[in-house]
């Protein structure tokens, strides 16, 4: 069709798990989220809610006011801030992944930059920008630790023009790999342009406890992201937020869809903040599986795994080539058996489960190993 812009046909849409699931039980453990569903405590309060203050023929509060000050008085909480942090630095998406989309049209698009990336990494950095004619420049990481090859960030830096880069994305910790940014990665980010803006996504603060929320204020060319999709149980519910300079965050006003998150979301996600006490514990509890499911894995031959910041776990085949066929065959047979696994980046990433899950995980690795 003519009138589909011609660069679009080398895409494919972004499909993570198949729609219309049967009722067979399946451990879904490709997708990094929470194993534990809300408490229907929490579920009827929402519910509660919904049906008290909801006005389902008005549009939702486009400002998402109430729900910026929950999270800056959240956000405040769990970091030591010279000031509290306000509403004027943050803003928020349908998800990070929209907060990505808003960061690129306001950066790149149009032919203005590229961006960086590190591979392997969360994927949708480069799917985003491809859709938005953004040029993708990635650079290697260390095969053993998983740190950013920043040689080669460096000389990427250096040598892009016409397009130059613009944006740098970087994950801490990283997904796949789980690895948190090192002091030199760190290092390298402040000492970059402020004619670049670093985008650090840490969608797995929660688990990581480790944020670079506290240097926001020293550079106005920094942006972190946060979602409700992981630890906090809402992936259903399509919740993220930036925090940056107040004029990085009027530029991604400027540019999203005016009602960009429906009422019910901005409810369930300032609920979840309110009852945080609540939701948080289960932190602990797959804190303390991955240590198990760390041990467990180790012992299997012949994977390779790593140790992990977040809430999943990065494994190889020690003396396989990274594009083995091995590595679909074994996902698809764990997908026979009742185990999706992500296969990504020359490995898998494998996130903790319920304590049955993790079980049934190794029982099934251990069966197609
Ligand atoms: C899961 C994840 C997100 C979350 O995306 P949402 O759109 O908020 O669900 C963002 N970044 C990374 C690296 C992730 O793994």
């Amino acid at each position: 069709m003519k009138f589909i812009r011609s660069d679009l046909a080398q895409l494919k849409a972004y499909t993570p798990h198949p729609g219309g699931e049967s009722t067979r039980q399946v451990d879904q453990l490709d997708t990094n989220e929470s194993p534990y569903d809300l408490p229907p405590e929490f579920k009827e309060k929402l519910a509660w809610l919904y049906q008290n203050q909801v006005k389902n023929n008005r549009y939702p509060d486009g400002g998402h006011q109430v729900l910026k000050s929950a999270i800056a008085e959240y956000v405040t909480e769990t970091a030591s801030l010279k000031t509290p942090l306000t509403a004027l630095k943050i803003s928020v998406g349908n998800g990070s992944d929209e907060l990505i989309r808003s960061l690129l049209i306001a950066t790149c698009v149009g032919g203005e930059g590229a961006i960086l990336v590190a591979n392997p990494t969360f994927s949708m950095y480069g799917i985003i920008a491809q859709t938005l004619g953004v040029p993708v420049l990635s650079v290697e990481r260390n095969p053993d630790d998983f740190s950013i090859n920043l040689d080669q960030a460096k000389t990427a830096l250096e040598n892009t023009q016409n397009p130059p880069i613009r944006a740098v994305f970087v994950v801490h910790p990283n997904s796949p790999t789980s690895n948190a940014l090192t002091p030199a990665e760190i290092d390298w980010l402040r000492r970059l342009s402020e004619d670049i803006l670093v985008v650090i996504d840490e969608a797995y603060f929660e688990f990581s406890q480790t944020s670079l929320v506290e240097e926001l204020d020293d550079h106005s060319n920094w942006v972190i992201l946060r979602t409700f999709s992981k630890a906090f149980r809402l992936a259903a519910l399509r919740v993220g937020y930036a925090i940056g300079h107040p004029l990085v965050i009027t530029a991604l006003e400027k540019v999203r869809l005016p009602y960009n998150l429906p009422s019910f979301s901005q409810l369930a996600a300032q609920l979840a903040l309110e009852q945080r006490q609540v939701l948080l514990p289960s932190i602990k509890t797959i804190l303390q599986e991955r240590d198990k499911l760390y041990e467990k894995l180790s012992q299997l031959s012949p994977l390779e795994v790593w140790p992990s910041d977040a809430n999943f776990f990065y494994v190889r085949l020690r003396g396989t080539d990274l594009d083995s066929p091995k590595y679909s065959k074994i996902q698809q047979t764990l997908k026979a058996n009742g185990t999706l696994i992500r296969h990504t980046g020359g490995g898998f990433r494998i996130t903790v489960g319920t304590p049955d899950e993790n079980q049934r995980t190794i029982a099934r690795l251990k069966q197609v190993l």
